[in-house]
């Protein structure tokens, strides 16, 4: 048989790489099978991320660094799927005329038209209420842990966001069908499941919310550990932190996005919580749940923000003390509410305060990291350490990175592990 050979590039966040299975699995339902070259692809796709300008520059240039590989190879098929296609393709169109497929997020089933002899270049962008790619198995080249994509859009409007205008309502999908790939990740070998969504914590459907999926997938059977992001602030609720606390296979790490610490900078940012909101959400937490890690994402330079501001910033950092941290600089994106403010923070404010935030942050996770010195943490071995491949790195339900420095483990085993040190973000320790 005449096998397909596609090349997926995958640009932005979990959820990308999740479609970027679900894209994997599509494909491979016709007959393609994946290659690790774009030199070897007679199909190449990259799927892309607008949330931050760098990101979306980058995923279009590489569309102008594959146009050569079309010279050696015209039959070469390139896509462009994902949000930038959503939100430029009109840009793409008229300037980058060498690109033949352009998908947005909710339009991957129109793929496999490639194989039918569709007219070029095939557009297709359009949102849809309803499409959660049921029923596609995700082809998944991970090792240990299996994402799984539970919901998909935001209803959020965050001001400076794009995702809800590049990936539209929110909608999720059903709870047992949740399940049932949690099911079949374990029966092909996969230890962890991760939960993912814009706002996993607003999932809905049918009368079962997110604490219920929670239970479901807690209880399919040998699922060693469950993880899931982002949970937004608002949405956590008592029973969520008492199913998490009462399910020995659910994590205990929560993120929990501050974006900024000032209240006046969260309520232009249409956040929906204030400071003192959010401090108390941490509380409740730690209440629920003992030894829980909470991460955190931290935007730096919204319009308008003073150093007082900034200053809040800092002194939610010190007071919840987050063991780790995504941190940004502010980006515009057209087409948000945040784009018709005025940028009006220089340059070097924005990346003098991401260079303060990162710096409290590192303080923080050591402090964080320190306090497990002298303890056996229960590790998941992921992968070979890529410093000393003699060794082996893992995580901790709380997220944490370990390198395993002395004990015989295998990738997917769950092992005991003595922390002996804590340097930079990871742990160091030995099997016991
Ligand atoms: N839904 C999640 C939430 O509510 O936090 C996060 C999703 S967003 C794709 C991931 C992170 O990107 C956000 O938490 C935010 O910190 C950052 N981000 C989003 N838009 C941004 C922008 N315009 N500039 C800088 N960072 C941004
Ligand atoms: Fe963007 Fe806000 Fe939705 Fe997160 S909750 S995806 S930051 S709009």
């Amino acid at each position: 048989m005449d096998f397909k050979k596609y090349y997926i590039e995958t640009y932005g966040c979990q959820m990308n790489e999740a479609d970027s299975e679900l894209i994997a699995g599509i494909l491979e339902g016709f007959s393609c099978r994946s290659v690790n070259k774009p030199e070897e692809a007679d199909v190449i796709l990259v799927n892309t991320c607008t949330v931050r300008e760098n990101a979306e520059r980058r995923a279009i240039s590489r569309l102008d660094q594959f146009k050569s590989l079309k010279k050696k190879n015209p039959d070469l098929i390139l896509g462009l799927l994902g949000c930038v296609a959503q939100r430029d393709r009109g840009k793409i169109i008229s300037e980058k005329p060498f690109v033949d497929l352009i998908l947005g997020p909710d339009s991957y089933q129109h793929l496999p038209e490639i194989f039918n002899g569709c007219k070029y270049p095939l557009v297709n962008v359009k949102l849809s209420k309803t499409e959660v790619y049921e029923g596609i198995t995700p082809f998944r080249r991970t090792k240990v842990n299996a994402w799984i994509s539970i919901m998909r859009g935001c209803d959020k409007f965050c001001s400076y966001c794009i995702v809800p205008y590049t990936r539209g309502r929110e909608r999720s999908r059903s709870i047992e069908s949740i399940a049932n790939e949690a099911k079949k990740a374990v029966g092909d070998g996969y230890k962890e499941v991760t939960l993912l969504g814009q706002n996993v914590n607003s999932y809905s459907y049918e009368n079962y919310k997110f604490p219920d999926l929670l239970e479901a997938v807690s209880n399919v059977k040998e699922v060693q550990r469950i993880r899931f992001i982002s949970p937004h602030p608002n949405d956590i609720d008592d029973r969520m932190l008492e199913v998490i606390r009462d399910h020995q296979n659910i994590c205990k790490h929560i993120h929990l996005p501050l974006q900024a610490g000032s209240s006046r900078i969260l309520n232009l940012m249409n956040r929906g919580y204030d400071q003192g909101k959010y401090l108390s959400v941490v509380k409740k937490i730690r209440t629920y749940l003992s030894d829980v890690a909470i991460s955190t994402d931290i935007i730096v330079g919204f319009p308008g923000e003073t150093e007082e501001d900034f200053l809040e910033t800092l002194n939610v950092m010190d007071k919840v003390v987050f063991d780790s941290a995504f941190m940004f600089k502010y980006s515009p994106r057209p087409g948000t509410k945040a784009s018709l403010m005025e940028d009006d923070v220089s340059e070097e404010e924005k990346a003098d305060r991401l260079t303060r935030v990162i710096e409290k942050q590192r303080e923080h996770t050591l402090i964080r990291n320190s306090a497990l010195v002298g303890s056996v943490q229960e590790v998941l071995v992921e992968d070979l350490s890529k410093k000393d491949p003699n060794e082996k790195m893992g995580r901790t339900g709380t997220n944490k990175v370990v390198i395993i420095k002395k004990g015989d483990a295998e990738i997917g085993d769950l092992v005991k592990v003595k922390i002996e040190k804590a340097v930079g973000v990871s742990l160091f320790g030995e099997i016991v």
